[in-house]
């Protein structure tokens, strides 16, 4: 039998909707066999899901999605396999964390300079605890005060690069990001790849990942198009890298993609997950 994995998702305990024992109930719904919940810097979801995936008959991994800088852009790096004890990973997710609220403060001003009052405390009535504060919150926010009409509006709108109330951030670097990951046992994924504005760089960016221990590219995820599952496994067989797949799911009806909605990896990769 051919398990289905869904190795990307979140909780409460980052910018989903659901609490961590509801993304695992309606993961096992949905017939996923191996799930990794992967909060934003953040790991405090993963005991609550254990203990919904032993009586939903779910395999949890261990899981985070790290914010990085590279150049001018932020990526996004998936830890899977972590041992979520482990100090060097708790003290870095920790400095990550830590500039969320600031950086959350000043989106309220830019927002307030561009006509739209409140949106600090708007965006923190969404979300569990300001250290997780983060854009998806204001997004919810901008829908609820009729600014926009769903979350994906708001990001053609608002908050990103060039529009009101984006703000630049420094997250981890790459090295430090991966470094923490593999020093917690786990695996170091790029995120959806297809979703950064490298402009020609794709290459440069999978070789220094590559480069700087990266393990994986997210070949398939709920935000590529089926042409970017072939044009990422391609990478993958070029660059030697492991293959994964996850849906990036963050609330019902409110994603890319539900969970375990993901079709199987495209033929000729090696999965992240060969020797689980
Ligand atoms: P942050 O880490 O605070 O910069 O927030 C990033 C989050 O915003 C991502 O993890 C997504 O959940 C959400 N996001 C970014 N771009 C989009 C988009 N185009 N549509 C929907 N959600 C988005
Ligand atoms: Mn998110
Ligand atoms: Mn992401
Ligand atoms: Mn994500």
């Amino acid at each position: 039998m051919t398990l289905r994995y869904d190795l990307h998702c979140h909780s409460t305990c980052s910018d989903g909707v659901l609490k961590p024992a509801e993304v695992v109930r309606r993961a096992a719904a949905r017939g996923v066999d191996v799930l990794a919940l992967t909060d934003h810097d953040e790991t405090s979801g993963l005991a609550e899901a254990r203990g919904a995936a032993q009586a939903a008959g779910v395999r949890l991994i261990d899981g985070a999605e790290l914010s990085v800088s590279w150049r001018d852009i932020t990526l996004h790096v998936i830890a899977l396999g972590i041992d979520p004890a482990c100090a060097v990973l708790c003290e870095g997710l920790e400095t990550i964390r830590s500039g969320r609220v600031h950086r959350a403060q000043r989106m309220g001003e830019e927002l307030a300079a561009a006509g739209i009052a409140g949106a600090y405390p708007g965006a923190m009535k969404f979300c569990a605890s300001a250290r997780l504060v983060s854009r998806t919150h204001f997004a919810r926010f901008l829908v609820e005060a009729g600014h926009a009409r769903d979350t994906r509006d708001v990001f053609r709108r608002y908050l990103v690069r060039g529009k009101p109330g984006y703000v630049a951030h420094q997250w981890a670097t790459l090295a430090h990001a991966i470094g923490w990951i593999h020093a917690a046992g786990g695996q170091a994924v790029l995120a959806h790849p297809g979703r950064y504005e490298v402009h020609g760089k794709m290459r440069e960016l999978l070789s220094e990942f590559r480069d700087t221990g990266g393990d994986a590219i997210e070949v398939v995820s709920g935000s590529h198009t089926p042409a970017q599952y072939t044009e990422f496994a391609r990478y993958a067989r070029v660059f030697g890298m492991l293959a994964s797949s996850g849906s990036d799911f963050h609330g019902p009806g409110e994603s890319w993609a539900d969970l375990g909605d993901m079709p199987p990896l495209p033929a000729g990769v090696t999965p992240v997950w060969k020797d689980w």
